[in-house]
């Protein structure tokens, strides 16, 4: 069974500029399955970054729904919004957004913090989540003392630690040179293959390669939405995906 990860009908969000209406967002469906990845394109303008804090739940919409699990986010109030942005929404942003003062375990656990103090049995989970990111020797250090890289990998870990519904990436590899920017792309498609949703903005195509689907915007709308393969071999192999999926294999659709 395919569970939906996040699924938004007709989402619109306009901006009141005194006597002026900007439609930053007018009318988006989108159904993002659970172990998708998604990259979100787009030109400047285009309302990624509006619908970005929509999915984050960061904004609310003007009109339209925006289901998380069985929950009409659209529907709910700002403390809604901030609990189920606590603990089911992963973010990583281009500038990392560590806290300096704190050591890397500390870092990951701090969406967990905000329902009081950390239990041991997810503290084991955060250095685990650590490891996993490649910095399980790192645990004590600042952000200071480590690379870009190794400092996007403590947000990836960080954005983890509640076992959000989905990670969701902006332009999260902006502030790095190439080499890094592909070990990070890398551990994003290594978190995939493990079942991890993501959906990324990015506005360059070569990053953007890198998902199952390519969504591009356009004045607010959908222009396109591009169904890739989930891996090397697969994208070889990406004329078939026109093709009848076999039976029962649950990739069609
Ligand atoms: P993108 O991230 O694709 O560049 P944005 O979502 O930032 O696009 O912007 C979409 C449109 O909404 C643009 O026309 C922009 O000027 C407008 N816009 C974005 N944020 C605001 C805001 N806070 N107030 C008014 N207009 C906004
Ligand atoms: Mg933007």
């Amino acid at each position: 069974m395919t569970t939906t990860a996040v699924r938004v009908e007709d989402l619109k969000k306009d901006y009141v500029m005194g006597a002026e209406v900007v439609h930053a967002v007018r009318g988006i469906t989108l159904e993002v399955p659970a172990g998708d990845y998604v990259a979100i394109m787009g030109p400047s303008g285009s309302g990624k970054s509006t619908f970005l804090n929509l999915l984050a739940c960061l904004d609310r919409p003007s009109s339209g729904r925006y289901f998380l699990g069985e929950d009409d986010v659209a529907r709910m109030d700002d403390d809604q919004l901030s609990e189920i942005r606590a603990s089911r929404i992963g973010m990583v942003f281009q500038s990392y957004n560590l806290i300096q003062q704190l050591t890397v375990l500390e870092n990951i656990e701090v969406p967990l913090m905000y329902r009081g103090n950390v239990k041991p049995e997810e503290r084991r989970r955060c250095r685990e989540l650590a490891q996993l990111v490649g910095l399980g020797d790192r645990l004590g250090h600042r952000p200071m003392q480590l690379s870009g890289g190794q400092q996007q990998r403590v947000a990836i870990a960080r954005s983890l630690a509640n076992n959000p519904y989905f990670v969701l990436a902006d332009e999260a590899t902006g502030n790095l040179d190439s080499a890094t920017s592909d070990e990070i792309l890398a551990l994003f498609e290594q978190l995939n293959d493990t079942g991890k949703t993501i959906i990324m903005v990015t506005h360059e195509q070569d990053v953007a390669e890198h998902a199952k689907r390519i969504v591009r915007l356009r004045d607010g709308m959908l222009q396109s939405d591009e169904q890739r393969g989930s891996d090397r071999r697969q994208k070889q192999l990406s004329g078939l995906w026109a093709a009848p999926a076999p039976e029962g294999s649950g990739v069609g659709g």
